[in-house]
């Protein structure tokens, strides 16, 4: 199963917090392996969840979780397409 990116970013905190069935599992880690933008959104995620950890104080505002999907919507509009710009 091809998941696109807004099924990973739904997938992200189970995946980490290693809830997801196997292949589910192994269905995220493989966009993982060639999406840089699930990628990075996986990687600030898991920095908010060590911070959390290790600060219980800290909370999450509430909708957050909707603001980083409506952030992420948007990273991906502004992502520019693929150019030659290596070349002098
Ligand atoms: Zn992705």
């Amino acid at each position: 199963m091809v998941l696109s990116c807004r099924h990973v970013w739904d997938y992200i905190s189970g995946y980490l917090d290693n809830t997801l069935d196997a292949q589910t599992r192994a269905d995220v880690e493989e966009h993982l392996a060639h999406c840089e933008i699930c990628s990075a959104v996986l990687d600030s995620t898991r920095n908010i969840l060590i911070l959390t950890a290790d600060d219980r104080v800290f909370e999450l505002p509430l909708g957050y979780s909707e603001r980083l999907h409506a952030r992420l919507a948007q990273a991906m509009l502004e992502v520019p397409p693929p150019t030659n710009e290596s070349s002098p």
